[in-house]
């Protein structure tokens, strides 16, 4: 049984995962996870179209989180800063090292010249910061003396010549030089090139001119390996860093190591970086990885001598395209165009959604969306004779202890839900944070924690994996709190063989405790004239649930993970550090999750002579939220939530939404949105009207204000 992690989302990694997606029988069982730096891998052969504006982002890119989630492989978005041998660790940028027990390198490569860090250029490869820079300069473009300033491509292969004619028709009237090295193009290049009024400079590809010296530019100069490769102890070749291997694509001498595509080079027949080998080398190193997870005998490949690369290029604005074979140049004519979009639609086709790949699961929303609805909790709960005793049983309650000795009273919360990522670090940590909310929306600060994890009935190496990940994603979320971790239990499910990624199996539930600095802030202290302020967008639940039927935009999902994943309890300082200015600034204040906005803040309605109107344009949505909406996608548990609607339209008003037209596309939406349940979700504070000023002007502010309090 392996430990199989995948590191790098290249082309090649791409259609391993494809293949396990398509044909799960031959995905290895055990947990794999595959690293990548982002949450999506750029198709190298549309990326000029991308330079030249003519292909949108998410058309040539690769949604790796969807992929993995149809493969059934974890995903962690990480950096990888290096590999330790000896233990079998692969290690990441501000988190803990992955152990493995085999390990497939599929990274690519880097732009071999690092232009100076005094100079404009930025090197094409990694593709992500290079477009980013493009992004910058089309800013600037605005002013007519930057438009009319020289850009320069520096670099004398395939690349670069792709790169400046997509350039040519992202700015038609920029001035574009391409520094080449002498004899170093083909002449029929050389005419398009000069036919697109791209000035050729022959001249050392890192000395500039003086005139170029501050002109700002991209690098195409060629590539290599990661640098930080040479450092693992790994056979790589001195001159291009490519990491050595055998013809079955493990790493020489190392049994246990796969690598392909452009950061590896096969010893007995080399090929030149390119995005056709990486693509090649796919089936060869999935057969092989399977194989090796099973102990079986290995396969050889023998890459073909040559392939036919397409060259896409651009004529008087039209598309067009040279066949290229070894030496052999034909071209350019728009029919090769025409022959190569074809080609690269029916490589990105490979990576849409169809039947074949489709989950026949039904969709059960995780996360905070496992909980259960209002509806039958508090029936159960009066049932359980809970909801009589007196005061309404609370997210975070008062420990009933003795105080009389002056000290603060002791708060205690409960959270937790079935993984919602596949990330177990990440999980770890958005289970914290999500349980540490409870506390700050009553003021108290964390103090410390205890831990239940249900792991899957898997081998001792993949629990051992999956605890320690996600202990290190608790912590990650206490220890910046001063929050310890200070006990806990973990069990292992009886629920059978779980499911791939079984690291979506793990569950986590913390219990938190903490004290409040000064006074509790209650959920029902609502006053005449106060605001309403929200500290975050809505839409995790519905973000979420239309991920799991491949409908979330990758970005989407990145940005509401970036928010999820930023404590909150920093926020919790701020609101502090304002009651010791003014104490009691905070009248009240709830978190808002599981029950949407809707239904928290209908805990927060407990006073008859008060009504609270919401101004629903500014209730803030997160990217894709509203439109995933309006498309009919919802959380599992927003049925259940709805209920909390008839706070809007009950006669006697308590709560009314502003500023929309009723019965509207928009209203309809921004409704569902009431009661899309969260996780890690916003605070929600009711202050004075000069508070939440001074709250919401503040340079950065997260704080929105979404409506009032008025007296009935
Ligand atoms: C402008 C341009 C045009 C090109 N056009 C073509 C073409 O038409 N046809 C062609 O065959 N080739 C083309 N190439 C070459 C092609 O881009 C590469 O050969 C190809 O991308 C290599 O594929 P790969 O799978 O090895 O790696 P990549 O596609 O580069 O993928 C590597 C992946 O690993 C990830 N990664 C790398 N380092 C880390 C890290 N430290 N931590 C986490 N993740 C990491 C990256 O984010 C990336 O997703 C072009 C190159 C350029 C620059």
């Amino acid at each position: 049984m392996s430990g199989l992690v995948l590191a790098g989302g290249g082309h090649s990694h791409a259609l391993v995962l494809r293949r396990w997606a398509m044909r799960p029988s031959t995905r290895p069982s055990e947990l794999i996870t595959l690293v990548s730096r982002t949450s999506t891998a750029l198709y190298s052969g549309m990326v000029p179209g991308l330079i030249a504006g003519i292909y949108q982002h998410n058309k040539v890119a690769v949604d790796l989180r969807d992929l993995a989630e149809q493969a059934g492989v974890a995903l962690v978005v990480a950096e990888i800063t290096g590999l330790d041998l000896q233990n079998q660790m692969l290690q990441l940028d501000q988190r803990p090292a992955l152990p493995y027990r085999r390990l497939s390198l599929n990274l690519g490569a880097e732009t071999s010249t690092i232009p100076a860090p005094t100079s404009n250029l930025v090197p094409i490869k990694p593709l992500e910061p290079a477009l980013a820079f493009l992004a910058d300069q089309d800013q600037l473009m605005v002013d007519p003396a930057f438009a009319s300033s020289s850009f320069q491509v520096v670099g004398s292969g395939l690349a670069a010549v792709e790169t400046v004619l997509a350039l040519r028709q992202r700015w038609p009237m920029r001035p574009v030089v391409l520094r080449i090295r002498p004899k170093h193009l083909n002449p029929v290049l050389i005419r398009a090139l000069r036919e697109a009024s791209i000035q050729i400079l022959e001249t050392s590809e890192l000395r500039p001119t003086e005139e170029l010296k501050t002109a700002p530019g991209l690098v195409c100069t060629g590539s290599r390996a990661p640098d930080w490769l040479a450092s693992t102890g790994l056979p790589c070749c001195p001159s291009s860093g490519r990491i050595r291997t055998e013809t079955n694509l493990q790493v020489i001498q190392h049994p246990g190591i796969f690598a392909a595509g452009d950061c590896a080079v096969i010893d007995a027949h080399p090929r030149a970086p390119s995005g056709v080998w990486a693509v090649r080398a796919a089936a060869p190193l999935a057969q092989n990885l399977e194989a090796a997870c099973q102990e079986g005998p290995l396969k050889r490949w023998r890459p073909q001598r040559q392939a036919l690369q397409l060259l896409g290029g651009f004529n008087n604005g039209q598309p067009t395209a040279w066949a290229l074979r070894g030496s052999r140049l034909i071209g350019p004519h728009p029919l090769l165009w025409h022959l190569k979009a074809a080609i690269d639609a029916r490589f990105m086709a490979m990576f849409q959604r169809n039947r074949c790949m489709d989950s026949t699961e039904a969709m059960a929303c995780r996360g905070c969306a496992a909980k259960l609805a209002a509806g039958p909790l508090e029936s159960a709960l009066q049932q359980a004779g809970i909801a009589n005793l007196g005061t309404d049983p609370e997210d975070a309650a008062v420990l009933p202890l003795n105080t009389a000795s002056g000290n603060a009273p002791v708060l205690q919360s409960v959270d937790g839900f079935p993984a919602l990522v596949s990330d177990p670090w990440l999980n770890g940590r958005l289970t914290a944070l999500h349980a540490c909310s409870d506390l700050w929306a009553c003021g108290a600060r964390v103090l410390a924690a205890q831990a239940v994890v249900t792991l899957p009935q898997t081998t001792a190496f993949t629990q051992e994996t999956l605890l320690a990940q996600t202990l290190a994603g608790i912590r990650s979320a206490l220890d910046p709190q001063g929050a310890q971790l200070i006990g806990g239990h973990t069990l292992e499910a009886r629920d059978g063989q779980p499911q791939a990624p079984i690291s979506r199996s793990v569950q986590v539930t913390l219990s938190v405790s903490g004290q409040p600095e000064a006074m509790l802030w209650p959920k029902a202290g609502l006053q005449a004239g106060d605001r309403l302020l929200l500290s975050r967008p809505l839409g995790t639940g519905v973000l979420f649930a239309a991920a799991l039927a491949g409908a979330a935009p990758a970005s989407a999902l990145d940005t509401a993970l970036e928010q999820m994943g930023t404590s909150q309890h920093v926020l919790l300082e701020e609101l502090l550090d304002l009651e010791t200015e003014l104490p009691a600034a905070i009248h009240a204040a709830t978190d808002i999750t599981g029950f949407g906005l809707l239904g928290h803040l209908g805990e927060m309605l407990r006073n008859p002579s008060l009504n609270v109107v919401l101004n629903g344009p500014e209730i803030p949505a997160l990217p894709k939220a509203l439109f995933l909406l309006e498309q009919g996608y919802a959380s599992s548990l927003a049925p259940g939530n709805r209920r909390a609607w008839a706070l809007l339209d009950n006669g006697d008003v308590d709560l009314q939404l502003a500023g929309i037209d009723l019965g509207s596309k928009q209203h309809q939406a921004l409704l569902e949105l009431l009661v899309d349940p969260q996780t890690c979700g916003p605070l929600l504070i009711s202050v004075d009207s000069p508070i939440a000023q001074t709250l919401t002007s503040a340079p950065n502010s997260p704080w929105t204000d979404i409506g009032g309090v008025q007296a009935r």
